[in-house]
């Protein structure tokens, strides 16, 4: 009907998935979209240089430090954070406009976003995704070779404070298996019930 859901309702549909870096937000979450094309996957603004294959609009907008700060100045970020040295925000234009026109919105964001929002919209639920083990996220960390070994020193230590946090989430998936993460985040979602096709 074109989106008359009340602002309470869909808040509830707002979940922000966390983990550390390297767990695999990024498959299980494009895992995620092929599962249920009507989730609304929100496009942060980030000050870090794009990877190789990452397309500006897609992955993130990338944008500069100067355009960065005057989003957060006017209020344009639901929230944002510094992490490793770059600057990340979600845009909250995107986000509310999905929200209200009844579709679920998903944020993948790091700890201290997740933290602001849960604090700005108490409805949101928080889901951490977690490696099988430590070693297993070192190993992922370290093998992707698209950081210095300074920036996967960053990363590892904030990892392991974001694996500390993993209680304050209303729920945490170990990502074993991509499909099956994915599976257990959509159920977290939208409380559905599917019937897989393992074929
Ligand atoms: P990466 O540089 O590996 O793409 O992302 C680094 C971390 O920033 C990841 O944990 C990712 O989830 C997080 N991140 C991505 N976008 C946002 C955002 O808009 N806000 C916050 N707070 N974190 C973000």
């Amino acid at each position: 009907n074109g989106g008359s859901v009340p602002a309470e309702t869909a808040r509830h549909r707002l979940t922000v998935v966390s983990g550390p870096s390297g767990v695999g937000k990024s498959s299980v979450v494009g895992e995620l979209r092929r599962l249920n094309p009507d989730i609304y996957f929100s496009v942060s603004v980030t000050t870090r240089r794009p990877r190789p294959g990452e397309v500006d609009g897609r992955h993130y907008h990338f944008v500069d430090r100067e355009t960065f700060d005057a989003m957060v100045a006017k209020g344009e970020l639901l929230e944002h954070a510094e992490f490793a040295g770059n600057c990340y925000g979600t845009p909250r234009a995107p986000v509310e406009a999905a929200l209200r026109s009844g579709r679920p919105a998903v944020l993948e964001i790091e700890l201290q976003g997740a933290r602001q929002v849960r604090a700005a919209m108490p409805e949101a639920r928080l889901v951490m995704l977690l490696p099988p083990s430590w070693a297993d996220l070192v190993d992922r960390l370290t093998g992707r070779g698209t950081e210095q070994d300074e920036a996967v020193r960053a990363r590892l230590a904030e990892a392991q404070r974001e694996i500390a946090a993993a209680g304050e989430f209303d729920a945490q998936v170990v990502n074993a298996d991509v499909r099956a993460a994915a599976r257990q985040l959509l159920d977290f979602i939208t409380g559905e019930t599917i019937a897989f096709d393992d074929s």
